[in-house]
């Protein structure tokens, strides 16, 4: 027997897309966008709890000929396994009229989605309109809630607070009848796999979960569509805030983090709606108010020492799908799996390896190059894992045999002496690649967890207890493209210089400026455009590894069957 009841909000967005359905009601994927926050403010102003208060806020009662007012009812029919919270009911004896409110415009005949701004047109005529499918649904299920509890419901309204204006709709058997299905059609959907994205559709440009969803990626990877669109902004103008002065307190006060230095001098307050990510390194205190504010606003934390280990990340609990998990754990499983997309990230870090020496090395031998390209092409032949290492492993051993002259002068002496060594880093240049490379593995960690995926389940690296193998897989294409390039520019412009380090027996470390020097040529880098070769579309860094993370996803749920990885030229 099914104990579950279907919130009617979600069945009703199965008639706007099944694949939004499935995502939010199966999945429990819920994103924010900037239309789900404007209906949030306005059913906030609509859901403050009443008990059939007759809407003005006199007393209950003066007029018993009066409608009375509901607001937020919660209603639950053991009938039809459902349940809903109105936003409004209209109740007058045993009649009742549910009121739905929406942020947006109706629908006009001749309209697609509405505009953002609708103050932007003139009105359309009011004849023209009429409630969106969802809303029509949404109000049918509604009404049966209604009518399971004794109610007489004839018609009801929806209220588009963009136009003020109340649209009444008649419940009559024919929408009852669209309610019912749409129920049914959502509980079977919600037994089957995801349902496909819609191809090039109009509604997807709206949609909040259109960047997890990635509905033209997927159909152009199905061969259904030629040219994707770039739905997603192509960089997100949030702050990634890296705190790492000494003595550095963050607090919260109200809905903006308070930034002081080590005299409590107050450095920065930023408003938590314009952050995207926290990371600390080293003694910078952050208050338990403040991580509660954080981690309530699904802003990821993360802890790294003042040598660039990460040590901890804090992110937020809801950020699991079951499909996606019990996906990932059983296709890496299976050996042939894992080696697909072992050898799909190898052969893309080795190109962009080649890449970086022949952009940087002007003087760079054409035998180094060509075997470069021959160890990329071998790595996707690879037949074994151990193959594919060994295969990396020599790629390795002539990119970084090479990358010392990228260098000036006593830099490029040492990293050349040294070769690249890891722990700890012996050089500035060593250095400088180990704390990249700790910054580019927090940025998978948090690019896999908004994909929904677990980060210490990988396929290239081996997974060992705390070890984040898949962020050290997804980073793989990366270390050249981010890590190793904010290196290099940084050193030959003369961001970072040999003031910036200090050494010890425990190895070459940045300074306090050093680090700051560092922080600010990363976060230019994280924000480069670049344009993708497959899909044609211009995005940052930081969002190409969001998107590679969620192909990653898109690949374990079947939803694509190959993959790709960002090479450039
Ligand atoms: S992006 Fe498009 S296909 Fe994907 S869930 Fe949203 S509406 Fe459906």
């Amino acid at each position: 027997m099914d104990e579950y009841y279907w919130p009617a909000r979600n069945v009703a967005e199965y008639a706007y897309c099944p694949r939004l359905f499935y995502m939010m009601e199966v999945e429990g994927i819920h994103l924010a966008n900037a239309d789900t926050e404007k209906g949030n403010a306005v059913h906030k102003r609509v859901d403050k709890p009443s008990h059939e208060s007759n809407g003005n806020g006199a007393a209950d009662q003066v007029d018993i000929n009066r409608p009375k007012v509901a607001r937020s009812l919660v209603l639950t029919s053991e009938k039809y396994h459902l349940t809903a919270t109105l936003d409004l009911a209209e109740i007058q004896g045993q009649t009742a009229v549910p009121v739905e409110y929406r942020k947006g415009r109706p629908q006009y005949a001749t309209m697609s989605p509405p505009p953002d701004d609708p103050g932007e047109s003139d009105d359309p005529p009011l004849a023209a309109a009429s409630p969106w499918p969802t809303d029509r649904v949404q109000l049918g299920l509604q009404a049966l809630l209604l009518e399971d509890a004794g109610y007489r419901v004839t018609r009801g309204v929806i209220y588009y607070a963009a136009e003020k204006r109340r649209l009444d709709v008649e419940i009559d058997d024919a929408l009852r009848q669209e309610a019912l299905s749409t129920l049914d059609a959502a509980r079977n959907c919600s037994t089957g796999p995801r349902p496909p994205p819609l191809v090039h559709d109009s509604r997807c440009l709206r949609c909040s979960l259109q960047p997890i969803c990635l509905p033209d990626e997927v159909a152009f990877a199905q061969k259904q569509d030629q040219s994707p669109r770039r739905i997603w902004p192509l960089r997100d103008d949030a702050i990634h805030l890296v705190a790492q002065q000494e003595g550095t307190r963050i607090g919260v006060r109200g809905q903006c983090l308070r930034v002081t230095d080590r005299e409590g001098q107050l450095a920065r307050e930023i408003p938590l709606s314009s952050m995207e990510s926290l990371a600390i390194v080293g003694n910078v205190q952050l208050s338990t108010q403040a991580l509660g504010v954080l981690a309530d606003q699904e802003i990821p934390v993360a802890y790294m020492t003042s040598a660039g280990r990460l040590v901890a990340m804090i992110d937020p609990l809801d950020s699991v799908s079951a499909l996606v998990r019990t996906s990932q754990v059983r296709r890496f499983d299976d050996p042939a799996a894992v080696l697909e997309l072992s050898r799909v990230l190898i052969a893309a870090k080795i190109t962009n390896q080649r890449t970086i020496l022949m952009r940087n090395r002007s003087d760079l031998s054409s035998n180094v190059a060509s075997d470069l390209m021959d160890l990329a092409r071998k790595s996707m032949e690879a037949k074994k894992p151990d193959e594919l290492r060994g295969f990396e492993g020599q790629a390795a051993a002539i990119y970084f045999g090479n990358f010392g002259p990228i260098f000036k002068e006593s830099f490029a002496r040492e990293f050349d002496t040294n070769g690249r060594q890891r722990r700890p880093p012996p050089d500035p240049v060593n250095c400088v690649l180990s704390f990249g490379y700790t910054m580019l593995t927090h940025e998978c960690v948090s690019a896999l967890r908004l994909a929904r995926l677990e980060p210490t389940i990988g396929a290239f690296h081996v997974c060992r207890p705390g070890r984040p193998a898949l962020a050290l897989d997804l980073m793989e294409p990366f270390r050249p493209l981010v890590a190793d390039s904010v290196a290099i520019s940084s050193f030959n412009r003369g961001e970072l210089v040999e003031g910036h380090f200090s050494k010890t027996a425990a190895g070459c470390a940045m300074t306090d400026s050093g680090r700051k020097a560092f922080f600010g040529a990363w976060g230019r880098r994280m924000d480069t455009e670049i344009t993708h070769p497959v899909y044609g579309y211009r995005l940052s860094y930081r969002r190409m590894v969001m998107l590679h993370a969620r192909m990653i996803a898109a690949w374990l749920v079947g939803d694509v069957d190959t993959l790709s990885f960002l090479t450039t030229r």
